[in-house]
């Protein structure tokens, strides 16, 4: 290399012209291949006026194992190809992809020069690559450990969530209530949260029921994505999937977690409304079918709120509870910490869509671009299972390394953008939108949730499927989710796929729910 430097012109293959080194000692100069301005020795074109590289950046290798050169904190299994630019439209074409070490865009910076893996979708800045950025050395481990220095100690925080959850069967309730001495003895009318009588359901409740009726023995089975079998919880709107849980006596589909029946009957202090206790209750009053959006995640809900109903504030269950300090995968080692935004300038480290102003987010405190959604973070669990597909599919946060072709979902069949959280079989090598994923039981023909794009279910928090007789129509009406065949609403005209809907199996009626409101309270 040295005797490299020593040439006094050169033919690079990033530029047309001649290239010279006319200075003899080093200086500090802005270099058109990094993009940035260090010291040294540069070669300069001799017919654009402005052109400028680095002696360092001009001999740079061809190739690079990422793992050298950041003494194995990023890691790829193929070289890097070095590239003379990043244009935007390849940029567009690739989802707007992220510096793998920093995290930072190329939108402005597309003449400058990258390192890249093409087939798996893998960008680096070319100091990032090559370990040049100063801040971001600093963080960077010195033991060779493959990852990012951890820069919290684990005493000092000895209750800290691990996120995501790994299964579909965890939640930050569960974390918080569920306790190892078997079942509570539960009183209905000790909370009140339900009208009728709630019994206790375990296994004994299953075997007692083999030979009697067939629908007696359906309402004691599991939530169940492979046999397409949905039980959700009518306090935190997640899928029962393990014994025991409780049930309503009658025949009205209310069923809770076990430890949902825990759930404090106040919570003190709350983040987002402090100045008050918010109390847990079954309904939010005064809400049509109770639906109420919830403060925090602003997610519509019809399970069990924490509200104060003074100030008209009401968060569901789970939002109830939204942890002081997490660790989450998408961004290894580093404490990341509950934060209300004062700017909105921020963009999700695992959905890539806006954190607005007002809002919680889970940041890091060692790197200032890295914030998570709070639904993002405990909503999105490591794994979830799929009636298509026999192996659990796996939350990735990068593309897929050696990935073949395009991504698309294999529930909604539109594009997937792999620079976002999404799930992936590693097995049948399928993709789904993260948002697409909890669809399976719902709307069979209709799943695209097309809300903003964002990563969460609009619907995660709503328990479809009651039988609503209503005000404006003679036969009952069911609640459920409008897809593309249930056209347009029979009274206001807007189009009803995706909305929420009320739907009359006898005839063709069919409403969204601000009509039937309306027509409910008038
Ligand atoms: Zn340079
Ligand atoms: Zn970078
Ligand atoms: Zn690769
Ligand atoms: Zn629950
Ligand atoms: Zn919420
Ligand atoms: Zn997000
Ligand atoms: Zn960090
Ligand atoms: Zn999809």
């Amino acid at each position: 290399m040295g005797l490299e430097v020593e040439k006094k012109s050169i033919h690079h293959p990033s530029h047309q012209h001649l290239l010279v080194c006319a200075i003899s000692s080093p200086i500090l100069c802005f270099c058109n291949a990094c993009g940035k301005e260090h010291k040294g020795v540069f070669y300069q074109c001799t017919t654009c006026s402005n052109f400028t590289i680095h002696s360092d950046c001009a001999f740079l290798p061809k190739k690079l194992l990422i793992q050298k050169t950041t003494d194995d904190a990023f890691y790829h299994p193929h070289p890097l190809t070095i590239s003379y630019s990043f244009p935007l439209p390849d940029q567009e074409a690739k989802y707007y992809p992220r510096c793998r070490v920093c995290n930072l865009n190329f939108y402005k910076r597309e003449f400058f020069w990258i390192y890249k893996c093409e087939k798996c979708m893998y960008y680096v800045h070319l100091d990032c690559g090559t370990s040049r950025r100063e801040p971001f050395m600093s963080i960077l481990s010195s033991t060779g450990s493959g990852r990012l220095v951890k820069n919290y100690e684990d005493a000092g925080y000895p209750h800290l969530l691990h996120l995501p959850f790994p299964d579909q069967t965890d939640n930050i309730l569960k974390h918080l209530f569920f306790k190892n001495n078997g079942p509570r003895s539960f009183e209905t009318d000790e909370i009140n949260l339900h009208q009728h009588q709630v019994i206790l359901v375990d296994t004994k409740c299953v075997d007692s029921t083999v030979g009697s009726t067939s629908s007696s023995t359906k309402a004691f089975l599991l939530h169940d994505p492979m046999k397409k079998i949905e039980l959700l919880c009518n306090a935190c709107l997640r899928p029962i999937m393990s014994m025991p849980y409780y049930k309503c006596a009658e025949s009205c589909n209310f069923v809770l977690h076990e430890w949902c029946t825990r759930l404090p009957t106040k919570v003190e202090n709350h983040p987002g409304h402090p100045q008050h206790t918010l109390f847990l209750m079954s309904n939010v009053p005064h809400k049509f079918f109770n639906i109420f959006d919830c403060r925090v995640c602003r997610l519509p809900c019809n399970g069990f709120a924490y509200g104060c109903v003074e100030c008209g504030y009401f968060v569901d269950v789970c939002c109830g509870f939204i942890p002081e300090n997490i660790t989450h995968k998408a961004h290894p080692n580093h404490l990341l910490s509950r934060v209300k935004l004062d700017n909105s300038d921020r963009i999700c480290h695992m959905c890539r869509k806006d954190l607005w102003k007002g809002r919680f987010s889970f940041s890091c405190s060692s790197c200032d671009n890295i914030c998570i959604h709070p639904e993002c973070a405990l909503l999105l669990a490591g794994t979830i299972r799929h009636k298509y597909d026999k192996h659990p599919m796996s939350l990735s946060y990068f593309p897929i390394e050696n990935h073949k072709s395009e991504y698309f979902c294999e529930i909604c069949e539109e594009a997937l953008n792999p620079h976002s959280a999404f799930y992936h079989c590693h097995e049948c090598v399928w993709s789904v939108h993260s948002a697409c994923a909890p669809l399976i039981l719902r709307s069979e023909t209709e799943t695209h949730s097309n809300w903003y794009g964002n990563s969460i279910y609009r619907y995660v928090n709503v328990k479809f499927g009651k039988i609503h007789k209503t005000a404006g129509h003679e036969h009952p009406l069911t609640f459920t989710q409008g897809t593309a065949s249930d056209g347009d609403c029979s009274k206001c005209g807007i189009e009803l796929r995706y909305e929420m809907i009320f739907k009359c199996l006898e005839c063709k009626y069919v409403i969204d729910y601000k009509c039937c409101k309306r027509l409910n309270s008038s």
